[in-house]
């Protein structure tokens, strides 16, 4: 009995590719966690295609691994090894289908790379408050699938508050069509919500409705130095005080990522005079023109650097200056990889004790990881800390990687729960992190996420092995 092929069979052959020289680059996650085998990839333009690949494979009990940009940070969208899944890849199903001015909304299908959703947005003097680092490869779909965060969770939110419908086939082939872009529609369960961070194992999104927001017409940039880490929190209070709210971004990054990025990159300058321990990538935006947002940050810096909880700070004059400390947050993973990689954790607390978290980390590591240089940075104005530990100088980092993972990670973990916090803030579960759910899931939780996943999907065709354990 050959399943994969019965289904191949069934399907127009402009449908699918089998070039293994095509379908190699869909097999191995973004971070090379995981390198997969899949006899095709599919391919669908449409909606009706998805329903029909989806139909198929429900009949003949082929399974299926959606896939967008494949940058996932925890091979959520790789196949197994064994060539018994088969890729389905949302790239073709790429059409903007409409953009409400009025209403401040945007449908797309799933397959829209969410750069070019920012411009389709931009183009009509709006904004989709979505942004990540991979937004020229990530696709809608993935972003929702993952439930992303980012660098403006703070004003508006994770990507699943920015959704007012959405279009899905589930594992039945049944097609979802809850799409209207509503803010408002309490009319039984709001189903939509089950999709969203599902990491494509209870269905295939095909289209969406977003939230959009209005272009804004101040940007405003600083990045500032902290000697004593303690003071993050009372720093952010003071900035969304003095800016009525208004902070889009409270990046932090450490002297050590810092130090990693400008030896990894030695065109790239210290934008300040005198080194820290700590930095802070701080932006304000607002859509009023009138609002004197700039004249608030200025007066914020000087509160702060009269009170000595800044020690130094500069604000971008203009979108060349802008551009460049945010290339200093965004290329930290760029010098880490040139260093080998890292062991990512991916960690959220209370941005009340967010400080105590890495102080109390960085100790445990200091202590107990034979040498391992910290790379630490993230979105801390939202609890997130990408809390990464990188292999010693001269010290081979697989082999590092992996002893890290097993001694240390979970230290860093038990410390982080014990706060009050998650093991995993924005990147997933995927398969890398099956254990750490096992490990710290609420049984009721985990109870839940295994009778939905049984409900809508009994015969384990959608992304099997990911997230729920088969
Ligand atoms: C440089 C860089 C920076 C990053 N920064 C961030 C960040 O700041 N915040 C953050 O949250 N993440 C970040 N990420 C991780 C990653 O980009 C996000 O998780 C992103 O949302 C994944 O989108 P994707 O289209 O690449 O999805 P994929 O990697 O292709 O898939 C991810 C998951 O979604 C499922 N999926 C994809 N499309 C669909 C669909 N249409 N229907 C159903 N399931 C689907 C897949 O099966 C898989 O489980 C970063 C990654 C990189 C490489």
């Amino acid at each position: 009995m050959d399943r994969i092929g019965d289904v191949l069979g069934a399907l127009p052959a402009d449908l699918y590719t089998t070039d293994p020289a095509v379908t190699a680059r869909y097999l191995t996650d973004f971070r090379r966690f995981r390198t997969g085998a899949s006899r095709a990839v599919l391919r669908p333009r449409s909606t009706a295609e998805v329903q029909r690949i989806v139909a198929l494979c429900a009949a003949h009990g082929v399974a299926l691994v959606p896939q967008g940009g494949n940058t996932s940070y925890c091979a959520a969208a790789t196949p197994s090894a064994k060539g018994d899944e088969l890729v389905l890849s949302l790239e073709r199903l790429n059409a903007v289908r409409g953009l409400d001015a009025a209403n401040l909304s945007l449908t797309a299908e799933a397959g829209c790379v969410l750069s070019v959703l920012q411009e389709a947005a931009d183009a009509e003097g709006l904004m989709l408050p979505l942004d990540l680092g991979s937004r020229q490869s990530c696709q809608i779909g993935g972003n929702l699938s993952t439930n992303a965060g980012g660098i403006s969770v703070l004003k508006h939110g994770m990507a699943r508050d920015l959704v007012l419908g959405l279009e899905a086939v589930l594992p039945d082939g049944q097609v979802l069509d809850v799409l209207q872009p509503l803010r408002k529609n309490n009319t039984g369960y709001d189903v939509k919500q089950v999709l969203l961070g599902a990491e494509g194992t209870l269905g295939v999104i095909t289209a969406v409705s977003l939230k959009l927001a209005r272009k804004p017409a101040q940007t405003v940039t600083a990045f500032l130095a902290v000697d004593d880490i303690s003071t993050l929190t009372a720093i952010l209070a003071r900035a969304q005080q003095l800016t009525g709210e208004n902070i889009t971004s409270f990046e932090y990054i450490s002297h050590h990522s810092l130090a990693l990025l400008l030896a990894a990159q030695p065109a790239l300058r210290h934008p300040l005079a005198a080194p820290a321990e700590h930095y802070v990538l701080l932006e304000a935006q607002t859509c009023s023109p009138v609002l004197a947002l700039e004249e608030a940050v200025a007066q914020l810096l000087e509160a702060l650097m009269g009170e000595g909880l800044v020690t130094d700070g500069t604000l971008a004059a203009g979108a060349q200056q802008r551009e460049r400390l945010w290339h200093l947050r965004e290329h930290i993973p760029e010098a880490e990889v040139a260093n080998g990689g890292s062991v990512k954790h991916d960690i959220s607390v209370p941005t009340s004790v967010l400080p105590a978290f890495i102080a109390g980390a960085a100790a445990l590591v200091t202590a107990h990881g034979a040498g391992g240089r910290l790379s630490i940075y993230g979105h801390v104005g939202d609890g997130n800390v990408h809390f990464n530990v990188v292999a010693p100088v001269g010290v081979e980092p697989a082999g590092y990687k992996v002893w890290l993972e097993a001694e240390v990670s979970p230290r860093l973990y038990d410390l982080a729960v014990g706060m009050g916090g998650s093991f995993g803030a924005e990147y997933g579960i995927g398969v890398v992190k099956l254990d750490l759910l096992d490990r710290y899931g609420d049984p009721a939780k985990r109870h839940m996420m295994r009778a939905l996943k049984a409900a809508l999907d009994p015969a384990n065709i959608m992304n099997p092995g990911k997230v729920v354990r088969a």
